[in-house]
Parts: structure tokens; C-alpha cells; sequence
């Protein structure tokens, strides 16, 4: 913890900045092992202060030994401005993609002359490059999803609702540790299927439908994220062909990631194999995304993202097609970042459409 924030630290310095204020809960929990839900976290160059109410004063002390712990006896712009007064700082950083008007308006209010500045993506930039403490944690989290999937496939039947599936595989999970689920589960079946992002409804599975499958859960603060696509009994044919095809693209985009290539080279192997299909204008998202504190998180394999991947990154390689009033198919695992290829974290059988 102390070394992440001397990184952070340093940036301040060639930035020129005096402080930070770090909002985002995972953020805070990154630098100081606080994982309580409101607080704030303040790095100056030399020293960093964790504020916190009432509520988290000794949950703070046992899980932040290192910081110095303020209690915000009114709000956090006042135990703000009251530090101020001993450190003197006269720039504050903080993240424009968390903080809300409110707070910036208050806190502006309490910190007359003091500049406020936005330092977007400092720390979200170091937490991309996982350690190996953090890599058990998700390996962990990504190993419960295999039990999972191989537990529910076992419990898909005509007649059984996808919130049904969701349910009951998401207490499987969290009777076994999990604390729980990273987003809500896609369980989307048939025609539903062609929905990106298809929570699980109150639709029942019948017969021959495709079904997709997406899901993660939180294990020691860290997220997990596996997608499948099944079928019951026999599946239209076309959803067959799309499989094949989906599968071809993300073998592809998995052996495109090796330590020294760009996040977009990645996203270029996977999508070149849907084009070349002609299915190109039915797969609209990116083909992956890191994984860790946030289940969406830093880089982003997609057109636009050109980070150069290192060794202890992971993300996600999850292609898709879909087919609007037809059904879809994704596919999805997450690996670790090697210095000559990845790792696979998520193990489960994938090899040609599984017919339950
Ligand atoms: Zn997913
Ligand atoms: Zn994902």
C-alpha cells in the first residue's frame, strides 16, 4: 500500500499538484485497505490522511495502520478544509469521473483559493498491472465461476426461468465465499439471446433455445467475469454457424495478447475474423475489458484503445454476434497478461456448442 502511494505521490510532484482527493471507493481501497463504502482518502506529497465518520473510525484504524486516521465530524469538504489548514496545500487534484457537482461546489466553497484540478485515471492506470496478491484473489473469484457454470448447467430445463438460473447460480457461488455478484447476470434465452446485455427476465427456457450466459462475483474485493453460450436440445443451425464463428474470433484474440502489444491489436484479431464473415455490423462492442477492484476497468480492448499490455494485466476477450429477433452468441474468458502469451483463468469447456 505504502508504494502505491508513493506512485501517486510522485505524479503529484511532476505534476506540480500539492494534493489528491480520492473518492472512488475502489481507488481508496487500492491505497489504503479501507473497503468501507463512504469516506475520503487525501495523498499529499509527503503524507496521506484517510477521513472517515463516526460509523468507520475503528474499521479505518484495523484496516489502514499506515495512514492517519481524521474523523469528519460534519462533511468531508470541512474535514478537508480543516487539513488544510496544516498542510497548506493550494492545489487539489481529484476525479472528475467521480466526484458529483454537489460535492465539487462544497468543497470549492471550504477551499477558498485553493485550485481544484482533475487527475483522471492516475490510479486507475496504476491498478491495470495486477500483483501477485491481487492475482490469487482473482484467480480465486474466476475459479468460482467455473464451479458455477458446470453447477447450473445441470439445472437448465424446459420450463425453468432465467431468473430461476440466475438465482440459483448465483447462492451456489455465494454459499461457497463468494460475497457477491460483480453485476447483475445475463441469463438470456432464444430471441432474447441477441440482447448484449440481457438480464435475466422471467421468460422460461424451451426447447432449441440458445442461451447466454454472463456472470462474475466478488471474492476478497476482487471481480470475476465468464460468459457461455449454450443451447437446449437442438438450436436453429444459423446459431450453430455463429458459434463456430465466435469461437474462431476469440481464439484469435486470445493469441494476440502477449506482453508488448496494443489492447486495439488484440480487439483487430478477434473483430477481423467476424468481418470477414460479413458479420462485422452485428458485434458492436469491444472485445474486452481488465478486470479487478471494478469488473470494468482499465484497458479496454477495443478500436480505440491503444495501452501496450504488460505482464500481470487482466482482461477479458469476450466476442459476440448478435442477431436482432434471432439470438446471439458471446463468449467469454478472462486471463492474465504473460510476457509471452496469457493464462487462462476461467476453464470451462467451450470447444463446440453444448447441446443440454
Ligand atoms: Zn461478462
Ligand atoms: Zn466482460
Amino acid at each position: 500500500m505504502k508504494s502505491r502511494l508513493k506512485k501517486v505521490a510522485r505524479v503529484l510532484i511532476e505534476k506540480g499538484h500539492d494534493a489528491m482527493l480520492v473518492l472512488r471507493p475502489e481507488n481508496m481501497y487500492y491505497l489504503s485497505g479501507f473497503s468501507g463504502s463512504t469516506g475520503a482518502l487525501l495523498v499529499a506529497r509527503a503524507n496521506s490522511y484517510l477521513c472517515v465518520d463516526f460509523r468507520y473510525i475503528e474499521q479505518a484504524q484495523r484496516e489502514s495502520p499506515h495512514l492517519e486516521i481524521v474523523l469528519v465530524k460534519e462533511t468531508i469538504p470541512a474535514a478537508i478544509a480543516e487539513l488544510r489548514e496544516k498542510l497548506r496545500f493550494n492545489t487539489l487534484g481529484f476525479e472528475t469521473d467521480y466526484i458529483n457537482c454537489k460535492l465539487l461546489f462544497n468543497l470549492r466553497e471550504k477551499l477558498p483559493g485553493v485550485e481544484t484540478l482533475p487527475m483522471d485515471g492516475v490510479i486507475e492506470e496504476q491498478r491495470q498491472v495486477k500483483d501477485r496478491t491481487e492475482l490469487a484473489a482473482i484467480a480465486q473469484a474466476m475459479a468460482m465461476l467455473d464451479r458455477g457454470y458446470d453447477y447450473i448447467c445441470g439445472h437448465i430445463k424446459p420450463g425453468v426461468s432465467e431468473r430461476d438460473i440466475s438465482l440459483e447460480l448465483e447462492m451456489f457461488m455465494r454459499r461457497r465465499g463468494a460475497s457477491g455478484t460483480s453485476f447483475p447476470f445475463i441469463i438470456a434465452s432464444g430471441p432474447r439471446s441477441s440482447l448484449p446485455h440481457g438480464e435475466a427476465s422471467a421468460k422460461k427456457i424451451r426447447q432449441g433455445d440458445i442461451i447466454m450466459l454472463d456472470f462474475g462475483v466478488v471474492m476478497n474485493h476482487y471481480n470475476s467475469d465468464m460468459s457461455r453460450t449454450i443451447a437446449l436440445g437442438k438450436p436453429p443451425p444459423e446459431m450453430r454457424k455463429i458459434y463456430d464463428l465466435v469461437l474462431e474470433a476469440q481464439l484469435a484474440g486470445l493469441n494476440a495478447i502477449k506482453e508488448g502489444v496494443t489492447a486495439s491489436a488484440v480487439d483487430k484479431a478477434a473483430r477481423s475474423v467476424i468481418e470477414a464473415h460479413g458479420y462485422g455490423d452485428y458485434f458492436g462492442h469491444g472485445t474486452g475489458h481488465g478486470v479487478g477492484l471494478a469488473v470494468h476497468e482499465r484497458p479496454r480492448l477495443s478500436p480505440r484503445d491503444d495501452t501496450v499490455l504488460k505482464a500481470g494485466m487482466v482482461v477479458t476477450v469476450e466476442p459476440g454476434i448478435y442477431l436482432p429477433g434471432r439470438g446471439g452468441v458471446r463468449i467469454e474468458d478472462s486471463v492474465v497478461v504473460e510476457k509471452y502469451g496469457c493464462r487462462l483463468l476461467t476453464k470451462a469447456p467451450k470447444n463446440s456448442l453444448v447441446e443440454i
